[in-house]
């Protein structure tokens, strides 16, 4: 490091051989689930054959960690955004004389990614969005690795997405370099959400028989959500002063004309109900403003008049 002190970044190899899958958490210091979810996967290997080699770093950014916040240096109400010089999904594949986090990136990158033939990137976004698996829609294989974690949504970008500082995420550069990647966007943030580790654990899994890496037949993809190109309805509140209540979480099951959310009028102490117009599956619902978890005052369940406030967004179920 800059100032000659040293980081320990663990990491841990199984197998040997071809192909190499590499698997990491934690790039960003609030999203600790996918620390744990590496932990039940070495849990869930014990006494499995590995065909080919797994290599898996729990926390790729220690000092993020150590920091409590996105960005190692981030301060308290900073937005999440591109432009933080410690922002580590934005300077891949890092730079050994760059800043600290520039450095932590180039370590991993040259010794441990740049080998790899897949990669799965573990991040997880606001406990108000369901979990998600991110692929690359003009690389097949990735597309592939998205649907068989088996998740309920799975979102594909394309390559134009990925421009100015997106274009360091690590997804694209592994991607780019002629590998394949995914990222896994567990629910919730600042906690370890044991179920999604679990869910996301079990998807991992299933990649890695897909791969050929664990030697068991994979658990064919049933019905996946495609983000933003499958039929979905957004919900806005009514224009008023209101406090929020849900009564569903992302990724339950709704039907047509249930109850999932209220209103309370602030002045009137009025309550009107929030019914779903579908069949569906939920995508987000409650705080659903982009990066809420940066800021604490974004998380609060208060609409104000003339807000265009979206209060939950479900995708639709054909029976
Ligand atoms: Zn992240």
């Amino acid at each position: 490091m800059p100032q000659d002190f040293t980081i320990k970044l663990p990491y841990f190899i199984y197998g040997r051989g071809e192909p190499i899958l590499y698997i990491q958490a934690a790039q960003h210091g609030v999203e600790l689930t996918g620390i744990y979810t590496i932990r039940l996967l070495m849990e869930r290997l014990r006494g499995t054959k590995i065909e080919g080699t797994l290599i898996l770093v729990p926390i790729a950014n220690p000092l993020a960690v150590k920091w409590r916040r996105h960005f190692y240096k981030m301060e308290l109400g900073e937005r999440y955004s591109d432009d933080h010089p410690h922002q580590m999904n934005r300077v891949w594949p890092g730079n050994k004389d760059g800043n600290e986090t520039e450095r932590l990136a180039y370590a991993l990158y040259e010794n441990l990614i740049a080998k790899a033939d897949y990669v799965i990137d573990l991040h997880c976004w606001e406990m108000w969005r369901c979990s998600c698996a991110l692929g690359h829609e003009w690389d097949s294989e990735s597309v592939e690795m998205c649907r068989y974690s088996l998740l309920n949504f799975i979102r594909l970008m394309p390559r134009k997405y990925f421009t100015g500082r997106k274009a360091n995420m690590l997804s694209f550069v592994v991607t780019v370099k002629g590998g394949h990647a995914i990222v896994i966007e567990h629910s919730g943030q600042r906690w370890i959400f044991v179920d999604e580790a679990k869910r996301v654990c079990e998807g991992i899994i299933n990649i890695m028989r897909y791969l050929g890496i664990v030697p068991e037949k994979p658990v064919s993809p049933k019905r996946q959500f495609v983000v933003g190109k499958d039929p979905h309805v957004n919900i806005i509140a009514p224009d008023g002063d209101w406090i929020l209540t849900v009564y569903k979480r992302p990724g339950d099951s709704v039907v047509k004309n249930e109850v999932i959310a209220s209103l309370l009028d602030i002045e009137t102490f009025k309550e009107h109900k929030v019914h779903s117009p579908i069949n569906g599956i939920i995508y987000e619902i409650g705080a659903t403003r982009p990066n809420v978890d940066t800021r604490p005052s974004d998380e609060v369940m208060v609409i104000l008049k003339g807000e265009k406030y979206r209060i939950a967004t479900i995708y639709e179920t054909r029976l």
